[in-house]
């Protein structure tokens, strides 16, 4: 497909972003981002929470263990570890004949900060770039590190997983992850992201992401300078991710399969199910090649070989755990409410550094395992043929709005601000409290139980969502696409994606075709 019709095809696109997108803005109270470029964006909004207290506690420890200020650590002699410049790390093996980068930021701007740190210490030309899978924070910043004859090695699964991020439900995605990175909120109401420092989201709108040059399936072997690299295809967060093992220096990179928190095995910014049994089959694959050093990319390196040993079945048992509970409860006909308050890790597990909820969590798992593999229904008849209005009606049994209102505001004060939240919600789907009186009493209960929350993601979503009822809808650039890159997006992409942006409804008796050559 040439490049000019590709050019056409994502003005288009753009076109209909702005005509169809949020611009049909029948807010609901809790909607939340806007696509558009306005001038109105908040470039870095410092604080919207009234009174901001300084977060304490596990997240904070979090931040400053396994985050921390931007550094570059030498592992083991020619292994380095850039971590504290972005949400993810980046890992650089240097070698006679040149270096080898593992994973390249989120975005030109951050990898160049990265690539400067590393070069002072490690020169010599960039020979290969892994990505360990195509999530943005790990591949947006390789145009950076990119030089003639610079190989990009991925697994063969890579590009159609990257181009789903640019697919149908990219608005959705894209707003969703607003909200779980939240842009506007001060470092002293969430000091990072538990992985990592917090994303610029702004710098990532520009994307430098090359497409690998070499893929494969299962594993193979790569050579720089005299040191061989072994890639194994490793799904596990993700359908394409692979880990790195370096015999010769004794270190592991396992992606994101690992890091030092429960792990993400449903994210509720919203993706396709994840492949929990296959992460727990990668885990074990790592084991058995019993590193001395493990390298993440988020958080901090591990080693020892006893301690990596430990790390990595604690992290695999208490994903197994998890997985096991949900099958002996589906089997068990237990609806998923009920497994998911029920399922907890076991005590030993639990007290885990490595396994605090501050990033994945066992509930919204048990959601995530449960629905991949059951879908949304869960077996309860009552739920097969839901009454309509049912919020406004349950209200109406309480004693009315002013009423739930009244109780929510008690509950509030008492601190039970799960409960809180919960009434507010209800008040908002029954439609009977003016959004004047609805959403600053609504943002109020959001922000309590946000600041209640150590989990990063969960804060996040929580407090950004206050600041949307309270300021408005953030407001968020369109993502540029250099034409380097678009010319590599498989024209198959942009036919998926325009459908859902017309304006069917204006259309529906319109019948044209139109003839791409
Ligand atoms: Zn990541």
């Amino acid at each position: 497909m040439k490049k000019v019709m590709k050019l056409i095809i994502v003005v288009v696109l753009s076109v209909f972003v702005v005509c169809c997108g949020d611009a049909s803005s029948d807010k609901t109270p809790d909607s939340d981002v806007t696509d558009s470029d306005s001038e109105t964006a908040q470039d870095d909004a410092e604080v919207d929470v009234d009174s901001p207290p300084i977060v304490a506690g596990a997240l904070a420890e979090q931040c400053e263990a396994q985050v921390g200020n931007p550094r570059v650590i030498e592992v083991t002699p020619g292994l380095f570890l850039a971590t504290g410049y972005d949400l993810a790390n980046t890992i650089l093996v240097q070698t006679d004949d040149g270096n080898v980068v593992i994973d390249v930021s989120m975005s030109p701007t951050r990898a160049q900060q990265v690539k400067d740190a590393l070069m002072a210490v490690a020169p010599g030309p960039t020979r290969a770039i892994i990505y360990t899978h195509s999530h943005l924070d790990h591949v947006g910043g390789a145009s950076v590190w990119m030089e003639e004859g610079t190989q990009i090695w991925a697994t063969d699964a890579f590009f159609g997983h990257l181009m789903k991020q640019y697919g149908s439900f990219r608005q959705a995605e894209t707003k969703r992850a607003a909200l779980m990175h939240a842009t506007d909120l001060s470092l002293e109401v969430l000091p990072c992201s538990s992985l990592g420092k917090r994303v610029d989201l702004a710098a990532a709108l520009n994307t430098g992401v090359r497409k690998p040059t070499h893929t494969f399936s299962g594993s193979t072997e790569i050579e720089v300078g005299g040191i061989s690299i072994e890639l194994v295809e490793a799904h596990g967060e993700t359908h394409d991710q692979l880990f790195v093992w370096i015999p010769q220096m004794g270190a592991l990179m396992p992606g994101d399969n690992y890091y030092h928190a429960f792990p993400n095995l449903y994210t509720i910014r919203g993706t396709s199910p994840r492949p929990v049994k296959e992460w727990i089959r990668s885990l074990d694959k790592m084991r058995t090649r019993q590193p001395e050093f493990l390298l993440p990319s988020h958080t901090q390196p591990v080693i020892g070989q006893a301690l990596i040993q430990e790390s990595l079945r604690d992290y695999r048992d208490a994903i197994q755990w998890v997985y096991d509970e949900v099958v002996r409860g589906a089997n068990n006909v237990e609806d998923l409410d009920s497994m998911s308050a029920r399922i907890k890790l076991p005590a030993h597990l639990a007290v885990k550094a490595n396994l605090q909820e501050l990033y994945g969590q066992v509930d919204w798992s048990v959601r995530g395992i449960y629905s991949s593999q059951m879908g949304w229904a869960d077996g309860r008849a009552d739920r097969l043929y839901p009454p309509a209005n049912v919020a406004a009606r349950e209200i109406e049994l309480m004693g009315g709005a002013q009423a739930v209102l009244d109780a929510a505001k008690s509950a509030r004060a008492k601190g039970e601000l799960k409960w809180s939240t919960h009434l507010m919600g209800k008040l908002r789907d029954s439609g009977l409290l003016a959004v004047e009186t609805l959403n600053p009493e609504l943002a109020a209960s959001y922000e309590a139980l946000g600041l209640s929350v150590q989990n990063s993601n969960g804060r996040a979503y929580l407090l950004q969502s206050a600041n949307v009822l309270k300021n408005g809808p953030m407001v968020l650039g369109k993502p540029t696409i250099d034409e380097i890159f678009l010319e590599t997006l498989p024209i198959e992409t942009f036919f998926d994606v325009l459908p859902a942006r017309l304006k069917a409804n204006e259309t529906l008796e319109v019948f044209e075709s139109a003839n791409f050559q």
